[in-house]
């Protein structure tokens, strides 16, 4: 059985009761989804190094949860800025990395809803693993496509970190 995450909008394997994230809102079915992409990173260090901020990042955009959380808040934005860092900018990702910790103090206002995302992680894991990267950088940038009204901000936190 499948069940739609109220986040992402994707489909994924059933699994009622089983562990979420502190604070990124998701179905049960897409956070283990997500860490099965995790695993398949963490066992090859050259996809890791290729794939691995653009993961983390998509992830957290695309599961912004409670506005009244600061640490929510806060991982939309900063996630947000990082993306737009890499894709839009394009920098390294450890330089989006670098930027997202200097970004990481301050407070943040609640996220705009998101206007919809053509691609998620159960895109990614329904792909062959060879094309592994090339699907993450697809979810990453309709990740990014999905928050169109976070990106005048997004744009300004990036700016803001370099
Ligand atoms: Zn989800």
């Amino acid at each position: 059985m499948r069940e739609i995450c109220g986040s992402c909008g994707g489909a994924f394997v059933a699994c009622p009761g089983a562990a979420t994230h502190a604070y990124m809102a998701s179905s049960p079915g897409c956070w283990e989804a997500y860490t099965a992409v995790l695993a398949r990173e963490y066992q090859d260090p050259l996809l890791f190094g290729r794939c691995h901020r653009l993961t983390v990042d998509a992830y957290a955009v695309q599961h912004p949860g409670d506005p009244g959380e600061r640490r929510a808040r806060q991982s939309f934005w900063i996630h947000g800025a990082s993306l737009w860092t890499v894709l839009r900018l394009g920098r390294a990702h450890a330089e989006a990395t670098a930027a997202l910790k200097r970004l990481a103090q301050g407070d943040f206002p609640a996220p705009p809803p998101p206007v919809g995302f053509a691609f998620t992680h159960a895109d990614v894991l329904a792909a062959p693993e060879a094309e592994h990267e090339q699907h993450v950088r697809a979810w990453a940038e309709a990740a990014l496509a999905g928050c169109a009204p976070a990106h005048a901000q997004f744009a300004a936190l990036a700016g803001q970190a370099e």
